[in-house]
């Protein structure tokens, strides 16, 4: 029975359970556990099946499970590292338990004839199945106790916390839900189609923290058991009730009214050697839309590699200048920024709009000239990187900023942005612009907080590139092929990659193989690009490619993105192996730009994994970056796709955006129609579920 004067569960402090003083509460807050809610929700990661012992005779490489038996022999054994080794046996079959860290008294603990149980993860060794430190417990002679009731769960921790307090404490608030179920709320609105046949949300906790011994092992490790559905689907609600409701206080906060007369925009597209594609005229009279009115725009262009949004972007430039106020167009790296500074400069100086250049190398009195321009409004257009919104950079009437290749671009930094502006008639409007085509729905979930346009058609007259994998043993030949290419007047890439994070090595390697294909490649001019480089070096030799000076371009990553130069047909990518497949597409999009039937070739370090097999597979197949960013998707997993690791983005805890994709449309209804009917439920939902994780000072 509920009791009317009990406190609810999310009011409820942790410290109200036995066990819990100030020393666990204050672990416990680490991990964001304060109430009993909070405990409530905190999930297992996974569990452990030792409810029963699985005989020797029937284990196999990669089973987790629990093992009996008695020490056949045991022995330390001297290699490149010593070790333990105690060989089990209960009869049927064997297995040898290998200790690499072990006491004296393990040791003679672990004497023949003991009878052990073991729990670890069966793998195969030099001459037997083994279990590398397994868990262990000395078993009395002719006694074996019961297993555990029902799969343990695992929950995830913190340094001081173990696993043994996890299930103490979540055994008491589980055991105080079942006494007093109306403490604990369920907020969603009982008669959802999606819901019927899944448990309740009580019913559903009950089951995640104590699986039953009957539970469907292999549904919960997939995430497609129902009491997971559940609440996977209430916390896609939730993640969805806090992402409209930034994108409601977003929205109240005044933007200027972008209203231009079109006369710079008409002149530019009457200059451009090309007509837009519908899809560019249809996604610009979309952002058009949305700056004219005096909400600030948050919208996601997505397009595929070289479906025009540069263009796309100058119009909405051009439309924010014409209204009398700045824009500013932010690229991730330098050099990506150097190329729109140089398509915007040809396409905009004959309107008589200047663009300056902000970069974080930019000093002295060049960076002060350019400081004092975008104060006191005499720039209106702004090129740059990061550097455009540090702390010193004042605007005078800033009223657009675009975002280019920057999906990664998270919630948070989306709203420190806002503040750059603020005070001269609202806050800017934003755009960003991404080349990595997220499958709509998944975009729609983790960027509720954006308007989504695509650009989903490519300018006539491209050529597909044909993708061979080769083995590193062969660079000779694939050195024979950029000389032949260069000979009969076309240009190549060779774009050098390594594991390393450190753009140093990067850029050595990126050295070493300009030296060394200079060397090999008489007659052949190489030029060289990468990030160390001082931007007017860089610029140099980018111009000098373009113009067709130089035959081969060594870079590293950094051309992924923005390098136009329609007579490069030829790409060598070193290490694919190491790249996302979005990264790998990227690339390869610079070449395919001319009517020169192109070419890209992946030169592999021998021999693949099956997966790096698999991935490399799908680009040879594939030219569609959509079809090719699902299937990234599918192999990585939207943390890594997403980008949301980088970014620090809300993660979630059940849900598996990809695995519960069916449940998306009716969660995004369903926030919508809470929001609208019963916002409270929505706020609380929103707490349960995201804390604070999700509230920004200063809106
Ligand atoms: P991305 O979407 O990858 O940023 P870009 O904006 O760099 O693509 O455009 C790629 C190339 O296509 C550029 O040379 C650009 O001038 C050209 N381009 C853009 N739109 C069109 C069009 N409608 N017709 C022909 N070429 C176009
Ligand atoms: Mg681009």
């Amino acid at each position: 029975m509920p009791q009317a004067a009990a406190p609810f569960f999310h009011e409820t402090p942790v410290v109200r359970l036995r066990g819990v003083g100030p020393r666990v509460a204050e672990r416990l807050a680490r991990v964001g556990v304060e109430t009993f809610q909070d405990l409530l929700f905190h999930l297992p990661l996974r569990y452990e099946d030792r409810t029963r012992v699985t005989p020797l005779a029937g284990i196999y490489p990669g089973l987790c499970t629990q093992v009996e038996g008695e020490v056949a022999a045991a022995e330390v054994r001297a290699g490149r590292r010593t070790s333990l080794q105690v060989l089990l046996s209960d009869g049927g079959g064997r297995l040898l338990l290998r200790f690499f860290h072990f006491s004296n008294a393990q040791r003679a603990a672990l004497a023949p004839g003991v009878r052990l149980r073991c729990y670890g993860e069966v793998r195969r060794g030099p001459t037997e199945l083994e279990m590398i430190h397994p868990e262990y417990q000395r078993l009395d002679a002719g006694r074996s106790p019961p297993g555990e009731a029902g799969l343990t769960p695992i929950y995830p921790t913190t340094e001081g916390l173990h696993q043994l307090t996890w299930r103490r404490l979540s055994d008491q608030v589980l055991e105080a839900l079942a006494e007093n179920p109306a403490r604990l709320a369920d907020w969603l609105p009982p008669d959802l189609p999606q819901l019927r046949g899944l448990p309740g949300l009580h019913a559903a906790l009950a089951l995640l923290h104590r699986p039953p011994p009957d539970t469907d092992r292999t549904a919960l490790e997939q995430g497609r058991h129902p009491a997971q559905r559940r609440l996977a689907f209430e916390e896609i609600l939730a993640h969805q009730i806090g992402l409209r409701r930034l994108r409601a206080q977003h929205r109240r906060i005044p933007a200027p009214a972008l209203k231009g007369d079109g006369a710079l925009r008409r002149r530019l597209l009457a200059a451009l050697p090309f007509r837009l594609t519908a899809a560019q005229r249809r996604v610009a009279a979309e952002i058009a839309r949305d700056l004219e009115a005096g909400v600030p725009a948050l919208r996601l262009i997505q397009g595929d590699v070289g479906s025009g949004k540069t263009v796309v972007a100058a119009l909405a430039l051009l439309q924010a200048v014409e209204a009398g106020r700045q824009a500013a167009l932010m690229a991730p790296t330098e050099l990506l920024a150097e190329q729109h500074l140089h398509n915007l400069r040809a396409w905009f100086e004959p309107l008589g709009v200047d663009p300056i250049w902000l970069t974080g190398r930019l000093r002295g009195a060049e960076r002060s000239a350019a400081l004092e321009a975008l104060r006191e409004g005499r720039a209106r257009v702004a090129v740059g990187t990061h550097a455009l919104f540090q702390e010193e950079v004042r605007f005078q009437a800033l009223g657009l900023v675009v975002v280019d290749e920057q999906h990664r671009f998270g919630v948070h930094q989306r709203l420190a942005l806002k503040e750059k502006g603020r005070g001269e008639g609202g806050v800017p409007h934003q755009l960003i612009m991404t080349a990595t085509p997220i499958p709509r729905s998944l975009a729609m979930t983790a960027y509720a907080d954006l308007d989504l346009s695509v650009i989903d058609e490519l300018p006539p007259g491209r050529t597909p590139v044909t993708t061979v994998a080769v083995p590193d043993g062969r660079r000779e030949e694939v050195i024979a092929r950029v000389r032949e290419a260069c000979r009969a007047g076309r240009q190549a890439y060779w774009v050098c990659t390594l594991i390393e994070e450190s753009e140093a090595l990067q850029c050595q390697a990126a050295e070493d193989t300009a030296a060394l294909l200079g060397e090999v490649l008489a007659g052949v001019r190489v030029g060289l690009v990468h990030g160390r480089m001082a931007a007017a070096e860089r610029e140099g030799v980018m111009a000098a490619f373009k113009a067709g000076e130089l035959g081969l371009l060594v870079a590293t990553t950094v051309i992924e993105v923005g390098v136009d130069v329609p007579n490069a047909s030829l790409m060598i990518i070193e290490n694919p192996e190491r790249l996302g497949l979005a990264q790998l597409h990227q690339l390869r999009g610079r070449v395919g730009r001319g009517a020169e039937r192109s070419h890209c070739l992946l030169l592999y370090h021998h021999p693949l994994s099956r997966q790096a097999r698999q991935r490399l597979a799908i680009l040879r197949a594939s030219h569609d970056g959509f079809e090719i960013a699902r299937k990234d998707l599918e192999l990585r997993g939207p943390g890594e796709v997403l980008g949301t690791r980088q970014t620090g983005e809300v993660q979630y805890r059940v849900a598996d955006p990809l695995g519960h994709q069916d449940l998306l449309p009716a969660a995004r209804a369903a926030a919508d129609h809470l929001l609208r009917t019963a916002p409270e439920r929505a706020a609380a939902l929103e707490a349960r579920w995201m804390g604070g994780r999700l509230a920004y000072g200063g809106v």
